[in-house]
């Protein structure tokens, strides 16, 4: 593994990240050969080239091609300063920075896979990643190229808007970062990295994470979610969602595609809204909203199938017989269908001698679809 530094400034100073190699190692030195591997030659060929003299003379040298094996260089200035110079294709060739091999080595050391998006209106900026430090935090990151404070400072501003809730930065070095006040950062939820800090190179030339990126990567993560107050705009689990298949958290997006398919389920029950929606025979019957006291007791029959009496629910503890079993039954009478006295369709009735005793039991018939949602941090 090797760490550069001349690359990431290069990085800042070639402009559109494309050169002909004899530019590339006047920013490179002696790191143009491991920084070889993150650059690619175009299609195109160089129309200039940059003066070899020493002090350079004012102008770009044209590249002149008379065959393809005589190329010459000519400067431009009046009157001419430099000698002509032969050129070899090799020199004429240009090198471009693979942005996507680049921004993948990002979120790669960032514990992200790829991801490839430009973002909106921002130039030389894109969506690289998405940073998951545990489970149900998930924040973009993006990786900006720029070379001008006042472009640097336009694309967080930009970014800021774009996002309602923190995210990772990325840009080469922290060379621009003071274009920025600290306001905009702390305000935006931004969490500055520089490749300089976080990348070295691998054998292969292919970018990593350095080995003393370590601290970098500590403070990263408790800014993000290692303060006790949940950071604005993360997403946290929004619900768990019980179905017949078992029980998984969904976020907040996820419920959003869950619900809009609501219909596809015979019997669906969302406490978030505690709307409860039923079909019978193919019909969708009108929907029913639940108290809390209501969903409480369908919910705890349904996650855990168990016989009980609803005195023998959480919510029914501490009730008399009657008012727990009345909660149950208004709460039935919105999820449930009446087939006959006695007889639901979802919830099987245990009748005892006694009849405070009677006890339930959420047992749908099979092939019945059903979906309960549960609010997350329930
Ligand atoms: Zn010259
Ligand atoms: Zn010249």
């Amino acid at each position: 593994m090797r760490k550069t530094q001349r690359l990431w400034q290069a990085l800042e100073r070639v402009p559109g990240l494309t050169a002909v190699s004899a530019e590339w190692r006047e920013h490179l030195g002696d790191e143009w050969d491991v920084a070889q591997s993150l650059l690619r030659p175009r299609q195109d060929l160089a129309t200039s080239v940059p003066c070899p003299s020493v002090p350079k003379c004012e102008c770009a040298h044209t590249v002149v091609t008379h065959a393809p094996n005589d190329i010459v260089a000519v400067c431009r200035c009046q009157p001419e300063r430099c000698d002509r110079r032969q050129l070899e294709r090799a020199d004429i060739v240009v090198w471009e920075v693979d942005r996507r091999k680049l921004g993948a080595g990002v979120a790669a050391a960032l514990g992200s896979g790829p991801e490839w998006q430009l973002a909106d209106g921002l130039p030389m900026t894109w969506r690289i990643g998405t940073y998951v430090p545990s489970a149900g935090f998930r924040f973009p990151i993006y990786l900006t190229i720029q070379s001008e404070d006042h472009d640097f400072q336009r694309t967080v501003e930009g970014l800021v808007t774009r996002n309602d809730g923190p995210f990772i930065l990325a840009a080469p070095t922290h060379d621009l970062l003071n274009s920025v006040g600290g306001a905009v950062l702390e305000r935006g939820g931004v969490s500055f990295v520089a490749l300089s800090e976080l990348l070295a190179l691998g054998k292969d030339g292919s970018p990593v994470a350095a080995e003393s990126a370590a601290p970098l990567l500590d403070r990263l993560r408790a800014a993000l979610v290692g303060e006790p107050a949940t950071p604005e705009g993360a997403e946290l689990p929004h619900c768990r969602v019980v179905t017949l298949k078992g029980t998984h958290t969904m976020d907040s997006d996820e419920y959003k595609e869950l619900v809009a398919r609501a219909s596809e389920y015979d019997l669906f029950i969302d406490g978030i809204s505690r709307n409860a929606l039923r079909r019978y025979d193919g019909e969708a019957m009108a929907p029913e909203m639940l108290t809390p006291g209501e969903f409480a007791m369908i919910a705890e029959y349904i996650e855990s199938r168990k016989i009980m009496r609803p005195t023998g629910t959480k919510v029914g503890t501490g009730k008399t017989a009657d008012t727990a079993r009345k909660l149950f039954d208004r709460g039935r009478r919105k999820v449930d269908i009446s087939l006959q006295r006695y007889v639901w369709l979802y919830f099987r009735t245990h009748k005892a001698t006694e009849p405070d005793a009677t006890a339930f039991e959420f047992s749908p018939p099979e092939g019945t679809s059903w979906c309960l949602i549960l609010p997350a941090q329930t």
